[in-house]
């Protein structure tokens, strides 16, 4: 698949669902990826990607950024609370607030900067002992929490479990937001991003359905 193709896909998605085609941001998830792929993206014309690792992502934008202007970065793995001053010094948004120490870090740097990458707390609606993310019965105080912490939540994140239909965690993440007055839904990849964007999604993360498959192997 060619981003071209993805991005007309998510406008189609968009347009079913009766929404603008313009509210869904196609995050380019270019973990991993071999450099040349991800900068013929960038050559495409693409800014706005995704990284999961703070090591990965500060060895190769800060040299992209120089070649390439406008890029959006997005952190959507799991962050390490002593990762964090890397994090927000790199990342445009955050997408894995998932605990009261990391928020309580954010906040304190937050306040150092005068700034903070846009937030979404990650919810692990399929309440998967492996996985990140705040509960689904915990999301509410913790919504609460954060924002008793001055930090800009722009939304909500999940990343449902594999082998299942998502669309019943993407409608609950949907109605988790609306019920805590968030407009942003991070959610669905490259399997499931038409049935997330047709659930509400305003940020689909895609990596190997425009990269190719991802080698760890090679890393
Ligand atoms: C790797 C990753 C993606 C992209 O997955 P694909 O299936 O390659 O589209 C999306 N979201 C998160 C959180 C990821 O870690």
């Amino acid at each position: 698949m060619s981003l071209t193709d993805i991005a007309r896909r998510i406008r189609d998605a968009a347009r079913a669902a009766g929404r603008d085609e313009g509210s869904v941001t196609l995050i380019a998830v270019s973990k991993v990826q071999p450099l040349d792929r991800v900068v013929s993206v960038l050559e495409e014309g693409h800014r706005v990607f995704g990284e999961n690792y703070v090591q990965e992502a500060a060895g190769k934008w800060p040299d992209l950024r120089e070649r390439f202007e406008g890029v959006k970065l997005h952190m959507i793995g799991p962050l390490q609370t002593n990762k964090a001053k890397v994090a927000v010094e790199l990342f445009d948004a955050i997408h894995t607030l998932d605990r009261p120490s990391l928020a309580e870090k954010l906040a304190r740097l937050a306040d150092a900067r005068g700034a903070c990458p846009e937030l979404f707390v990650q919810v692990n609606t399929g309440e998967e002992p492996q996985k990140a993310g705040v509960l689904p019965a915990d999301a509410d105080g913790f919504v609460a929490a954060c924002r008793g912490l001055g930090l800009p939540l722009a939304g909500l994140m999940c990343i449902p479990p594999e082998g299942v239909d998502t669309t019943p965690h993407f409608a609950l993440l949907r109605a988790m937001a609306e019920r805590n007055g968030l407009s942003g839904l991070s959610m669905g990849m490259s399997a499931d991003f038409e049935a997330a964007i047709a659930e509400g999604a305003t940020h689909v993360r895609v990596g190997s359905a425009i990269f190719g498959a991802r080698d760890y192997g090679a890393r």
